[in-house]
């Protein structure tokens, strides 16, 4: 008997997924499973968790809503708790599963846990399908574009006039006629108790209304394009604060609940529909930055995490303890860069300007080794991605694919130009750290040369 297992990771969607498609139609018996690894939660030697509440918490959400799905059609979907390499090659041999269905991953890591289980089970048939991404494998190699900075890679893109396929209509994915028996086990509490472990006491989730799951990810799409907001994106994207100010699409791409590609075709479909103007390109130009990371990520394997980067020498920076700590709580001589960092505590989300301007000052100002930067951003984004958290870290400390060579940001004159009356400041209490300090510790912390 075929029996199969499909391993959910960053695809948590029942429609659009080409891997579960492929499954539910090659099964004789089916597994779902989704892997829960505790050791995630342990701070690692940067400081910081591989995976934070914020996020946490939305990948929960989801999984309930996808156990709950998958109910509704007589199956189960099975929570592990473990290493995924362990718990998944436990899996295979106590149900003599003969095939192992997964989306490819772009982390180095994810990408080595199903090599290793390709070598662990040869007789296993491992099957994979691209799935987060725009573009296939075959498309990316055939333009030959993952040689050089994202405007070549763009350039090449929108030259060639490369299709994003499109996505599987949504009634067509699920329930075909005859659907695989189930595999079911007793005791699957592992989501309960994960629910019940994850601090939400300081959560503001009304200033972020992000809610999980693929139906309120499609909710969400529909309700973005509808609100009109895409028409003026280019103009509100760089403001720091708002709901409809930028997409918002982050945290379903991050985790799957929706496609690139379903993104895609409905922004298209919207310009047809409503017209496109040069807001309505910027979206698809800002999912082009997504994909480069994504192929990115794929082609750099670990040196995404080196702290050389793509360049021959080292920064720099170096860790300074209470530097880091003040940064992360968001207690730095920068009033605007204390708000973004208590913006982030406490919602799990930050503008894309917020980003460059927080990032910049932890390897400018503060003279940091981007890696701590990056790890705390893992740990606390709801929508955090590894190929894009880490393309961006390396490419604003200048280790990464910036011709420029890094990216510095004039924080007075950032905050001039996107938070001239205060109001952000004064929202997220920037300022409320002791004058003295800052005026001392500032005097500390060198101030480079303004370069952007
Ligand atoms: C230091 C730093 C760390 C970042 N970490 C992450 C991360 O972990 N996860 C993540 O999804 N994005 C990350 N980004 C990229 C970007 O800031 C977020 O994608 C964006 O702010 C999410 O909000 P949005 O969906 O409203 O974006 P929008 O402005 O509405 O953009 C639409 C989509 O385009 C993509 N996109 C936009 N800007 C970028 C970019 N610079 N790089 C890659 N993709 C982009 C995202 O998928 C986004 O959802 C990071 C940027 C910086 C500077």
């Amino acid at each position: 008997m075929l029996k199969t297992l499909y391993w959910f990771t960053h695809d948590l969607r029942l429609s659009d997924n080409a891997a579960l498609e492929y499954a539910l139609k090659n099964s004789e018996q089916i597994a779902f499973v989704y892997v829960l690894d505790p050791s995630t939660k342990i701070a690692n030697n940067y400081h910081s968790q591989l995976l934070g509440d914020h996020q946490t918490r939305f990948i929960l959400n989801a999984l309930q809503e996808l156990a709950d799905e998958l109910n509704a059609i007589g199956h189960q979907l099975i929570v592990l708790e473990g290493k995924p390499q362990a718990v998944v090659s436990e899996f295979i041999e106590a149900h003599a599963i003969t095939e192992l269905v997964v989306a490819e991953q772009v982390g180095e890591y994810e990408r080595r846990q199903v090599l290793h289980l390709k070598n662990t089970f040869p007789k296993v048939n491992v099957v994979q399908f691209w799935q987060h991404t725009l573009f296939t494998q075959h498309q990316i190699d055939k333009l030959d574009c993952m040689s050089g900075s994202f405007s070549k890679f763009r350039n090449k893109v929108e030259k060639s006039s490369l299709d994003v396929a499109k996505p599987t209509p949504s009634e067509s994915t699920l329930l075909p006629e005859h659907l695989p028996k189930p595999t079911k086990i007793e005791n699957n509490f592992v989501l309960l108790k994960w629910f019940e472990s994850i601090d939400t006491s300081y959560l503001l989730p009304n200033e972020m209304p992000f809610f999980a799951g693929e139906h309120a990810g499609k909710y969400h799409l529909v309700s973005y394009l509808n609100s009109g907001a895409a028409k003026t994106y280019k103009e509100t994207r760089n403001e720091l604060d708002g709901w409809h100010n930028s997409t918002k699409f982050s945290p379903y791409l991050a985790i799957g609940n929706l496609s690139p590609r379903q993104i895609w075709h409905a922004v298209l479909q919207y310009e047809h529909s409503d017209g496109a103007n040069e807001s309505t390109y910027w979206i698809k130009f800002e999912l082009l930055w997504r994909e480069y990371f994504q192929w990115l990520s794929v082609k750099l394997g670990e040196r995404l995490f080196a702290f050389s980067g793509l360049s021959d020498t080292k920064p720099l920076t170096s860790f300074f303890a209470e530097r880091y700590q003040k940064w992360c709580s968001g207690n730095t001589p920068y009033p605007l860069v204390n708000a973004l960092m208590k913006q982030l505590n406490a919602t799990g989300y930050m503008s894309n300007r917020g980003r460059l301007i927080a990032a910049s000052c932890f390897v400018n100002e503060l003279q940091l080794d981007w890696r701590y930067g990056a790890a705390y951003f893992q740990q606390q984004l709801i929508d955090f991605d590894v190929a894009s958290n880490w393309g961006n870290w390396q490419y604003i400390a200048g280790v990464g694919v910036d011709p420029r060579g890094g990216r510095h940001f004039n924080i007075e004159k950032q905050t001039e130009l996107f938070d001239a009356n205060g109001v952000f400041i004064r929202k997220w209490q920037g300022s409320a750290v002791g004058s003295q300090l800052d005026a001392n510790d500032a005097a500390d912390w060198p101030i480079l040369s303004d370069v952007t």
